[in-house]
């Protein structure tokens, strides 16, 4: 392959990669220190990704390797030119015909979880990184299968968000994690975020951790993570909540605020008026 691919060593040499992932850059050398490290350095060297850069750069014709020009109609930037892009991508779609070819836009869908695990099922990706004031328009409608923003800002550069969408499909490929359901745990899984988590020391600062999980009882412990996973869900993304159908466990914890809260109320008002209208 063209450009600088990373892949294993000589474990499971013979087992083909999961997923591919292609990554056209003006910049190959910024993934670099992304796949030399921790879990996706893992999941190269035991062949369930593999990941290259291939430079745009080098798809440009003339002496200086331009990928860049002003806009037609003026205005201030420049543009990424069509051809040399278009000459990455049909290369790298040559390479790796199943793929899907994605572009970094901060005007595409944004990226979450259940993108995250739609794409996790694909062969491979190839992820276009723009630069500059982005792309000629021909690329975007002419040789684009999606395209995906990283959050509603602007960066320099595709480059991040590419990291960032193969560092979320990596930790969910079966394996790529330390324990086996740690991936199914995580925020935003089953549109809850996760439940608190404590390590040693027992005390830090004066702050015990929660007796419930000193107690070796899994039964009060799960209970008790599906509670903290429900209420800082609920305090910090209520959003999540109303595309969730609640178990009926959940319907109850719900319910038991529900009435707490309402007693506190309760017993606000009967101590008057100045007590519920605050004593800033
Ligand atoms: N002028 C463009 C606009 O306003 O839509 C922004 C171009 S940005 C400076 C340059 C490149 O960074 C984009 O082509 C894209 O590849 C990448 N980029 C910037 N923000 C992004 C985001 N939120 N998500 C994904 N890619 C982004």
């Amino acid at each position: 392959m063209r450009g600088s691919e990373k892949q294993a060593g000589s474990k499971n040499s013979d087992r083909v990669p999961v997923i591919r992932f292609v990554n056209l850059t003006i910049f190959p050398e910024l993934f670099f220190p992304f796949w030399e490290h921790g879990i996706i350095r893992k999941a190269i060297d035991q062949k369930t990704i593999s990941v290259s850069a291939v430079n745009i750069r080098d798809f440009a014709k003339d002496r200086h390797q331009t990928t860049d020009d002003r806009p037609y109609g003026g205005g201030c930037g420049m543009v990424m030119k069509p051809e040399p892009l278009a000459a990455a991508i049909r290369y790298a779609q040559n390479e790796s015909p199943d793929s899907k070819t994605i572009l970094l836009t901060p005007q595409g869908q944004v990226f979450n979880q259940k993108i995250a695990l739609k794409f996790g099922s694909e062969k491979g990706l190839i992820l276009v990184c723009g630069r500059y004031e982005g792309v000629d328009e021909r690329i975007c409608s002419d040789f684009i299968d999606h395209e995906i923003s990283v959050g509603d800002y602007v960066l320099t550069g595709g480059e991040l968000g590419a990291m960032i969408i193969i560092d979320a499909i990596t930790r969910l490929i079966p394996g790529s994690l330390g324990g086996a359901d740690s991936a199914e745990r995580d925020s935003f899984s089953d549109d809850l975020l996760e439940h608190a988590h404590y390590t040693r020391p027992r005390t830090f600062e004066g702050e015990s951790v929660p007796e419930v999980l000193l107690s070796g009882n899994h039964q009060d412990i799960e209970k008790w993570r599906l509670e903290t996973a429900l209420i800082r869900t609920f305090l910090k993304r209520k959003d999540l909540l109303k595309d969730r159908i609640l178990t009926k466990q959940e319907s109850y914890i719900l319910k038991k605020w529900c009435f707490e809260i309402e007693e506190i109320i309760r017993f606000q008002s009967l101590r008057g008026p100045a007590a519920l209208s605050g004593n800033q």
